[in-house]
């Protein structure tokens, strides 16, 4: 739930397919920059391990540790949208759904999605998530802009086109280089989708899916076990199939 974290302090923590469990020490929830910083950084003079989880819902449970672990879930702002750039500022603790449905009421969305909505901003763009579409890049690729609490550094800024280099490291850096607590991504404007559902059997995918993925913004293949149907889904820009 928004805000509420995912346990600790004693607590177990299970990821979301139950596949995977940890007991951390202890479970920070920082509500301030100055808090996290303040954390971060006795922890890293102390040599204590510390550990980001976002909602804790990766099937193979990489944000659980049994030493500390530190959410965002009370940093979670969306600070800033800007129309003209189509850009927007956001705290990592809030949740992708709510991300979009504040883009939404200014006629924007997120250029790519995962098929769902409860991640962490922070924990989606660390892992890179992705939907359906060959040549929609994976979400990290849209953030334009990080802040991000480092043990060394402290808290840095990282712009892509000013330190392509350091960005293309940390973008989808998993937790592992240090906080992110602030990320500037560019959205796309929002737009209605036609979804067609049909069926094809496995020869035919092998067949046409070149074709498919290139034909259509987002396919997506359902196999029903035990059979040769495919479930296949499209999805394409209503505006544009509308003007074909
Ligand atoms: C039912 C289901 C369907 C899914 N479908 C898709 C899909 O279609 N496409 C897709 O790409 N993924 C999909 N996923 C995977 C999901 O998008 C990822 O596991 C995502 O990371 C989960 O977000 P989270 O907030 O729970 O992150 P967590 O699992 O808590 O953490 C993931 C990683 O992010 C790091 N992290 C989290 N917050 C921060 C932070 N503030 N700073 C630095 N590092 C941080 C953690 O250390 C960890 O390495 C699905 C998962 C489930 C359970």
């Amino acid at each position: 739930e928004e805000g509420e974290g995912v346990g600790g302090d004693g607590e177990g923590i299970v990821n979301w397919s139950g596949t995977h469990a940890c007991t951390p020490v202890k479970l920070h929830e920082p509500e301030t920059l100055e808090e996290l910083e303040a954390l971060v950084k006795k922890c890293h003079e102390q040599g204590r391990k510390l550990r980001p989880v976002g909602n804790a819902l990766s099937p193979n449970g990489i944000a659980l540790s049994d030493h500390e672990m530190v959410s965002l879930a009370m940093m979670d702002k969306v600070l800033a949208v800007n129309k003209r750039k189509r850009q927007v500022t956001v705290q990592p603790g809030c949740s992708v759904g709510r991300l979009c449905g504040e883009l939404r009421k200014r006629g924007l969305v997120l250029e790519n999605l995962a098929s769902i909505a409860e991640q962490q901003v922070g924990g989606f763009l660390q892992i890179g998530a992705h939907g359906t579409g060959a040549a929609i890049p994976p979400v990290e690729m849209q953030v334009v802009e990080m802040k991000v609490m480092t043990p060394g550094e402290g808290l840095v800024t990282v712009r892509r086109d000013e330190d392509p280099e350091t960005f293309r490291m940390l973008q989808c850096g998993l937790g592992m280089f240090g906080v992110v607590c602030e990320a500037t991504i560019q959205c796309v404007r929002a737009h209605k989708l036609l979804e067609h559902t049909f069926t094809l059997s496995k020869d035919q995918i092998q067949k046409q899916h070149a074709d498919l993925i290139k034909k259509h913004k987002h396919v997506r293949y359902h196999w029903i076990p035990y059979t040769d149907d495919v479930v296949v889904t499209t999805c394409d820009d209503y505006t544009l199939w509308n003007r074909l």
